[in-house]
């Protein structure tokens, strides 16, 4: 094994380490291995960074929106010609297989969308007789984006692109879990043409640079994407310094339907990948199915079968797409929620492989079906965020939209019927920002409002949607007594 990584934080441009000279380990979640040391931002780095955001942020924001593309545009070209070593470091950091790395093209999709999208307008009212008023859209100022690990490229790309082309500098805090690839992007920012302070980069835990930046007075918006309990956190912590903006993705619980006249093969095939992609790590996984009870044992039987095609084993092999959960604390809360699936549910299928009970070293978790669970436990209720799925069954579409709908999270919610009305009808039902009709999550589309209905968030991001977040509106009205009126 090499050497272990060295991180730094990117503030002003400068690679710097953390101003009390603090790291943490970090540990391949493979093969228990220390493979980096990472800077642990302190709050005197927050207070830091967050100047030299504000510094930066008059020249910044006074580019045109083709200045400000330009260094977008060459971030764009580096994350696709350094894709592989992008996945190396996420593979290694928390155990994302490479063979499922698709975050490179997403993130150059939005750097090269918004190098050229930040064009953003305001209204104009002649309804105000003797005045011509007007609206403008500006740029907060400095944002703090902090970011979840299961995909760390993608959140990085999908919040700072948008508020870096409105005109914001920002600062964004990487998760603890998955540093080394926003680390790596850090390297590139000045080489692409940045100005100092424009994007800085901090590593760390969320209990110190996460709440500093969550309760900072010269943050004045915060865009996060992560747990609903740690989104209730930054929303308090906003409301008790200065009411910053907040922008929230957050967690699921998300149900799949899938009714008697179902592509039976498909809605088995679709929902097991979705359940098990990452492991089981993704904020969208149809972790509860509702299967209409005529076809229960068909459809277990087919989606049993496809989760036992899982290829576990080492994340930086291409022929694995099972890697290990994340860390230590991840494959815990996912052991506990599975002793407690059997303890309650009326059918448990256990898939694991050999691979996985040989390797002491490996968070590896090969997936688990529990079926006939009770509607009220916790297991039906609370995000594992694991390779863990519940399959109930209903009787009939009113009993499979309360069953669907009965939980605090909306993130994405699927359905499977060939009957087009009842798909429209249902779709309409459910409460939730996201709805699949013969699809599952990870479909979607990038220009489509993405994100979550109640515990799942409060933001929408897509290509069209995100600049919106990062945008004050003001209203100025300008008396004119020659040139006013709608005539
Ligand atoms: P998390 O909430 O534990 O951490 C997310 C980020 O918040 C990390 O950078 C962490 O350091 C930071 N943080 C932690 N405590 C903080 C605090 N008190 N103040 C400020 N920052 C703090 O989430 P996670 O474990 O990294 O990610 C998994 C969660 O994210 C799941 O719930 C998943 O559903 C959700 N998620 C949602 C989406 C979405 O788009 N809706 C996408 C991916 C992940």
């Amino acid at each position: 094994m090499s050497a272990p990584l060295e991180t730094q934080l990117l503030i002003n441009n400068k690679l710097v380490p953390a101003s009390d000279g603090g790291q943490f380990e970090l540990f391949s979640p493979h093969t228990g291995e220390v493979v980096a040391k990472v800077a642990e931002a302190t709050r005197e780095d927050v207070d830091t960074a967050v100047a030299a955001a504000l510094a930066a942020f008059p020249s910044w924001s006074s580019l045109s929106p083709a200045e400000r593309g330009k260094p977008l545009k060459k971030m764009a070209e580096l994350v696709v010609s350094e894709k592989g070593s992008l996945a190396q470091l996420d593979a290694l950091a928390m155990g994302r297989p490479v063979s499922t790395y698709f975050d490179s093209n997403y993130a150059a999709t939005h750097f090269n969308y918004f190098a050229e999208a930040a064009y953003p307008q305001g209204h104009t009212s002649l309804n105000t007789p003797g005045f011509l008023n007007m609206s403008l859209r500006q740029p907060f100022g400095v944002v703090a984006i902090i970011i979840p690990w299961n995909a760390p490229l993608v959140f990085f790309s999908k919040k700072v692109a948008p508020a870096v082309a409105a005109g914001n500098c920002v600062v964004v805090k990487s998760s603890e879990k998955a540093p080394l690839s926003p680390w790596k992007v850090s390297l590139w920012i000045e080489k692409c043409g940045f100005p100092p302070g424009v994007i800085n980069v901090l590593s760390g835990h969320g209990n110190v640079a996460g709440a500093a930046l969550s309760e900072h007075m010269k943050v004045r918006a915060l865009s996060f994407t992560g747990s609903t309990r740690t989104g209730r956190a930054i929303q308090i912590a906003s409301a008790k310094s200065n009411l910053k903006k907040v922008v929230f993705e957050l967690g699921g619980k998300s149900p799949a339907l899938v009714f008697e006249d179902a592509d039976i093969e498909r809605a088995a095939k679709e929902t097991e990948n979705s359940i098990n992609w990452n492991s089981g790590q993704t904020c969208m996984a149809n972790s509860r199915i509702y299967v209409q009870e005529s076809i229960k044992d068909k459809f277990l039987e087919a989606f049993t079968r496809f989760a036992k095609t899982r290829r576990l084993g080492d994340p930086t092999n291409p022929d694995v797409n099972h890697g290990p959960q994340a860390d230590k604390t991840q494959l815990e809360t996912v052991k506990r929620y599975i002793a407690l699936g059997k303890d309650e549910a009326g059918t448990t299928i256990d898939t694991g492989s050999s691979s996985e009970k040989n390797d002491s070293k490996s968070l590896l978790v090969s997936p688990v079906i529990f079926a006939n669970v009770p509607e009220d436990s916790r297991l039906t209720k609370e995000e594992v965020f694991g390779p863990v799925v519940v399959i109930n069954t209903f009787i009939d579409e009113a009993e499979a939209i309360a069953k669907a709908n009965d939980t605090e999270f909306g993130l994405y919610a699927a359905l499977y019927t060939k009957d087009l009305e009842r798909a429209v009808r249902v779709g309409k039902k459910l409460e939730s920002g996201m709805v699949g009709i013969n699809c599952t999550s990870p479909t979607g589309c990038w220009d489509l409002p993405f994100g979550g209905w109640k515990g799942s968030g409060t933001g929408r991001e897509s290509l069209l949607d995100s600049m919106e977040h990062y945008l004050e509106v003001k209203s100025l009205y300008v008396r004119a007594p020659g040139i006013g009126g709608i005539v």
